[in-house]
Formats: structure tokens, sequence, C-alpha cells
């Protein structure tokens, strides 16, 4: 067994995945997404998210953003997002490179969320033709150190957006465990609170590969197919992404798989809040718990074996539990913590 809370992407494919994966290779199928399998877990997507949305599958978390950021911009607009996002910090420029250029706004806010206020400077301190014009709002849900934005602060978000005619793109790497961790349904916390597009992982959530993008302003969707085509991002053998991605849909389990993982981190985060050489850096409101550790323990868990970052967000030890995350790996974690300290 490898010892890591290093991401949920570490994790291997979940049964209920792998057995519609079985399914799927029972038979030929067609290939390019033409197959039964697409068009049922689209289906399951537009009940799941109650409306009539138009829904795509790329490889990675990456091409998601980046693709749905650029049918959502022209080259010399904007996206607004938080200084911490991964489409500013982690995927080497390429919502830049995909639309050709649109710039980066970045913008603070505690806990790793964009205020309103941050928002609106950016927005509104120029208006000039020199400054790239601000067109796309882009959130994280949950955030980058593991927080969520309340039904609250989404609809002040929102405010500012229509205000200034932004779009709103949410980056769900982890939207499975915003579901999970807030008490709201996937259309309260997308479409209903303004967000245009949303990348919806199924990687993270125990799929081998494999995102949706679900475009809840169909109008954004127009000649999609097109892009992720051409950026090498249409699966010709698709049903093996979208079949698992039924299973997932279908027996409820990227629900049961994030509650699972939110659990765990609430376990994790109890633990350690009991630790008094340690301090938690945020609020744990889903499956990521960050942590200050003092150095030379950090280098006794990793002589042990242990695995996980300390680069993301801002700093720390994160620790992330997925699906597969066992009580007992926690508590060997834990153990192994306090001899170290
Ligand atoms: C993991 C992650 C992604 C996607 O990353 P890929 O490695 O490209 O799949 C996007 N956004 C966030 C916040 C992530 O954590």
């Amino acid at each position: 067994m490898i010892k890591q809370f290093a991401s949920d992407n570490y994790s291997g494919i979940c049964p209920e995945a792998l057995d519609y994966m079985m399914q799927a290779n029972g038979v030929d199928g067609i290939a390019y997404g033409d197959d039964e399998w697409t068009q049922k877990a689209a289906d399951r997507f537009r009940e799941l998210f109650e409306t009539d949305c138009e829904v795509f599958f790329v490889f990675n978390g990456t091409a998601a953003n980046s693709l749905s950021l650029a049918s959502m911009c022209q080259s010399y607009h904007s996206v607004v997002c938080h200084e911490l996002a991964h489409i500013e910090t982690d995927e080497c420029g390429a919502p830049e490179f995909a639309s050709n250029g649109a710039k980066l706004l970045t913008g603070t806010g505690e806990l790793g969320k964009l205020t309103p206020e941050s928002i609106e400077y950016l927005v509104t301190k120029r208006s000039d033709i020199h400054y790239p014009k601000p067109k796309v709002l882009s959130i994280t849900q949950t955030t980058e150190v593991g927080t969520l934005y309340t039904l609250d602060e989404l609809s002040a978000i929102k405010a500012v957006a229509d205000k200034h005619d932004l779009k709103i793109h949410m980056d769900g790497a982890r939207f499975a465990n915003a579901v999970a961790g807030l008490n709201a349904s996937p259309a309260d916390i997308t479409w209903k609170s303004g967000v245009d597009v949303l990348c919806f992982s199924g990687t993270k959530n125990g799929l081998a590969v494999g995102e949706a993008i679900i475009f809840f302003d169909r109008a954004l969707a127009e000649d999609f197919g097109y892009r992720c085509k051409q950026a090498g991002q249409l699966a010709s053998k698709m049903r093996f992404i979208s079949g698992p991605w039924l299973g997932l849909l279908e027996t409820g389990a990227w629900l049961k798989n994030a509650k699972h993982a939110n659990a765990c981190a609430a376990y994790l985060s109890d633990k350690l809040a009991g630790i008094e050489e340690l301090n938690l850096m945020f609020p744990t409101e889903a499956n990521a718990v960050f942590v200050e550790i003092p150095q030379p323990a950090i280098q006794a868990l990793r002589d042990k074996g242990w695995r996980f970052y300390t680069f993301i967000g801002a700093g720390g030890v994160r620790l992330v539990t997925s699906w597969n995350t066992s009580y007992e790996r926690m508590d060997d974690f834990i153990h192994d913590l306090k001899q170290a300290l």
C-alpha cells in the first residue's frame, strides 16, 4: 500500500466505475461519442442538474478549464480568478494558450475565496482600450484550500457578475465534495447561482480519467465539439469515459464517494486539532486538510514513506482524502506523526 494523502488522483478506479467500464467493453461501440453510453451519461447529467444543459467529456481538468474558458471569451478579454486558482498556478498557462491570449486577472480573499469587493476592484480599475476587458469570472468549488463558497457567497458574486456582465465559470475539480459538504442541490450551487459553465471532475471522484464540461448557457457550447477535437481532447473510444461516468451517476457513487472522502477529512482534522504542536490552517469543509507541521516532523514522516504536498494553495501540509481512504491509514498517519513530534 502506498502511504499517501497527496491527492485524490492517487486513488484507483472505484468499483462502480470499473463495473460500467467492463460493461462498455462487452460489445463494440460507435466511436467519437455517438454511442449510447455517452448519450445516457449526458441525459443523466441533465436529470442531476434539473436542466437542459449541454455536456462534453475531455481527458483532464486542465483541458476542461482551458477549453471552456476559451469558449467564454475572446483573446482580448480577461478572466477574473483568485490568486490561488488552479488556472493561475497549476495549468502552465493553458487557459491563456487555449484562448489565444485572454489574460487572467487575479484577485484576493480569505480562505481561498474571491470576494465581491476584489472582483469589483479588478473590473472597475480601468475601462480604457489598453486593459484586457473583463469578461469571465472563474471560481473554484471546493476551493484550492478545501473551503466552500456558501449559497450566500455565490449569490453575492452573481450580483457583481450581473452588474458587470461577466459570465461565470466554475472549476469543479472537487464539485462532488462541494455538493456533499453543502446542504444544497447540484442545481442550487450552479446555474441557479448564476454559473454558466461547470467543469465537473470524474477523475478525482473515482474514474480512471475523464472530466465533464457542463454548459448551462447552451449558446456558449456552439461549436465546442470542434474546439475539443482541435485540442486533441476528443476521445475516439469515448464510451470508456462516459460509461464509467454513467456508473458514477446511476449508482449514486459520485455522491457516496464524496461523502466518504469528506467524512475522512473531518476525522483527520479532528485528530490533528487535538495535537498541540500543530496548527490547522483552514476550516475543513470538504476532503482536504491543511496543517502546519514542524519541518523536522515533516521530514520524519517523509522518511517513513508518507507522501503529501506542501506547495499547494497557501503552503503547509495538504492532506487529501478520497473514495478509498481508510480509517486505518489515517490512524497510521496520526500514529507516525505523533512519534515524529
Ligand atoms: C486537480 C485539479 C484540476 C485538474 O487538474 P488536471 O491534472 O489537469 O486534471 C483543476 N482544478 C483544480 C482546483 C484541481 O485541484
